[in-house]
């Protein structure tokens, strides 16, 4: 990445130019009426996952959780804490046995979609968890599919590399989009319908969005210099409580981070990307994975492709590197490449990599991440989708957490996971999203109590919902919470606009990066540009 790309314009959801007017008018749209849209998702045939290190897992029945899922900590901590010091543990640094053209290192969504753009190097990936797929991991119970994290993607644009890629790989055809006419919000536990098209009781909503856009669009420069909140003061002041509120939420839903931190540049890129429309697959961004990973497979082989497999130490040589695994529980083996590809988050990165220069290091040390929860409530009965992704608002602003005022609400936003299997699958499953928009919140989440602390959270506000939905406390019949350590690089506006966003990503030798924290965006975007460009660095070298 060049730093003169590391501009405002870079937003990683597709900025189209256009006016509130035009909003429905996307290509994609077009070519299919809502009737269309509905019955391609309602006829999508259900995709049933094979094996136990797919990103999708497939439970025999439903039940319950009584600690989180998702982060494998434990081995981890002991690992990271003091790479140098268990390594020496385990014997030291082994002579090498192994040799590959390329290891990808880190199984999420960005060393898959690496791995495919390098098939014909014939890639080895390694994954330190037993499941690829990252964050943008799923499950299904029968026939219901739902994440445990990622929920939809910007609609890519026709021939686009990403969409060529989904196309190809075979996961396209279970998409259903969402038009932004079809945006419906939760109001005080009310379903609230044509949330963007202004037929609602509040139309200023509608026109400021438009308004607001159009000032964004007139001038996208420079906004990453700026927070939202800076924009909005200088730009939009007269901004209302339901719209306000929304923001504040979709920054903590979709940031991991409050409007005082989010650039404004990439915050309003998204709104303006989501005004086409978004496009969602039964088990959210997990189904990416997943047929990522079984077209991997296919292509690789299984030996290729190793979960439990933790990279200790990158060594880079002189048109090489030496990658040190731990294959099996404190046993390290080494391997020499030809290139590696560092798929795995900048703060494990920054620890396992020799010889990071001193100004690479400290950018990457001024990468945040933040905690995530996710709680997957599963009924006994099938209930008809209110829509895909409601939040959740009162018309009131809402207090910003902090470490010393930590976050009680329950969520900001639920997913109706059926939705994009058009309400066939079974059982239904509800899935409410938390992020948690400060520092240090994580320790907190490792304490015993969390788990139930914030299950009783979300059981007692989703309460207020049950009218709605039309469901009493006895149709709930599992709950399952999933916790993100670590999951959302903070998209700080400064650094997001500063040439040091670049630096901590610029490859070392032949060690090229590739992660959604390369443009400190959380999306599914971001994986995919880092990865391909991760890839055409190592392609063109290879010319
Ligand atoms: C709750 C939640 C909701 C989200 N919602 C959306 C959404 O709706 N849409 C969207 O586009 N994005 C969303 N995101 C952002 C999401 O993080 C990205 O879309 C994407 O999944 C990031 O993938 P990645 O591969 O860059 O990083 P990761 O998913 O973090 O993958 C990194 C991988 O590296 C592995 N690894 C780490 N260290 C090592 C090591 N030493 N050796 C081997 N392997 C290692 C990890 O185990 C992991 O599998 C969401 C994120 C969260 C947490």
């Amino acid at each position: 990445m060049k730093s003169s790309e590391n501009d405002n314009k870079l937003g990683r959801r597709q900025f189209y130019k256009l006016t509130m007017g035009s909003l429905l008018t996307h290509p994609l749209l077009k070519l299919m009426s809502p009737a269309l849209l509905t019955s391609m998702a309602s006829s999508a045939p259900l995709y049933r996952a094979p094996v136990p290190q797919d990103p999708i897992t497939k439970l025999t029945g439903i039940a319950s959780t009584s600690e989180f899922t998702g982060d494998e900590p434990d081995p981890n901590h002991e690992r990271f804490w003091n790479v140098d010091g268990y390594i020496q543990k385990c014997g030291g640094i082994p002579a090498a046995t192994e040799s590959q053209n390329v290891v990808i290192v880190g199984g999420g969504l960005s060393g898959l979609i690496a791995g495919y753009h390098l098939k014909k190097l014939k890639p080895l990936i390694l994954e330190q968890a037993s499941q690829f797929g990252g964050n943008s991991k799923g499950e299904v119970i029968n026939s219901s599919y739902y994440s445990l994290g990622p929920a939809y993607i910007s609609i890519p644009e026709q021939n686009s590399a990403s969409h060529r890629m989904l196309n190809d790989i075979g996961v396209l055809k279970y998409a259903r989009m969402e038009s932004a006419a079809d945006k419906k919000v939760f109001l005080n536990g009310k379903v609230l319908s044509n949330f963007w098209t202004g037929q609602h009781e509040d139309p200023k909503v509608f026109a400021q969005m438009k308004q607001l856009l159009k000032i964004f669009e007139s001038n996208a420069s420079n906004f990453n210099q700026m927070t939202v909140n800076q924009w909005i003061q200088r730009n939009f002041p007269q901004i209302t409580t339901t719209l306000y509120e929304y923001f504040q939420y979709y920054a903590w839903s979709s940031f991991g981070a409050t409007l005082d931190e989010v650039a404004a540049g990439e915050f309003f890129s998204w709104q303006a990307s989501e005004q086409h429309g978004v496009m969602v697959f039964p088990g959210g961004n997990s189904l990416i994975t997943q047929f990522l990973y079984q077209n991997l497979v296919a292509a690789l082989g299984g030996t290729q492709m190793r979960t439990k497999s933790a990279v200790l130490k990158v060594i880079p040589g002189n048109g090489y590197a030496d990658v040190v695994v731990e294959e099996q529980l404190n046993k390290l083996k080494t391997i020499r490449t030809k290139y590696v590809v560092m798929a795995a988050p900048k703060f494990v990165a920054k620890k396992i990599i020799h010889g990071i220069p001193a100004s690479q290091m400290q950018a990457m040390n001024t990468i945040e991440y933040r905690s995530f929860m996710v709680a997957n409530v599963s009924l006994r009965r099938n209930i008809p989708s209110k829509g895909f992704d409601l939040y959740c608002l009162k018309k009131e602003l809402p207090k910003v957490p902090s470490s010393a005022a930590p976050f009680s609400k329950g969520f900001t936003d639920v997913i109706f996971s059926n939705w994009a299997q058009g309400d066939k699958g079974s059982p239904c499953t509800l899935t409410f999203y938390k992020a948690f928009p400060y520092q240090g919140a994580r320790q907190f989440l490792l304490n015993p109590f969390a788990h139930n602390k914030h299950r009783d959270f979300l059981l007692a506000e989703l309460q207020n919902y049950y009218p709605e939905l039309g469901i009493t406390a006895s149709d709930i019949a599992a709950v399952r919470m999933t916790l993100w350590g670590h999951s959302v690089p903070v998209c700080r506006a400064q650094f997001a606009s500063s040439p040091q966003l670049a630096v901590a990503s610029q490859p070392i030798g032949t060690v090229v990066f590739a992660n959604q924290d390369n443009f400190i965006s959380p999306s599914y975007e971001s994986s995919e540009q880092s990865a391909l460009i991760a890839a055409t660095q190592i392609l063109k070298s290879l010319k």
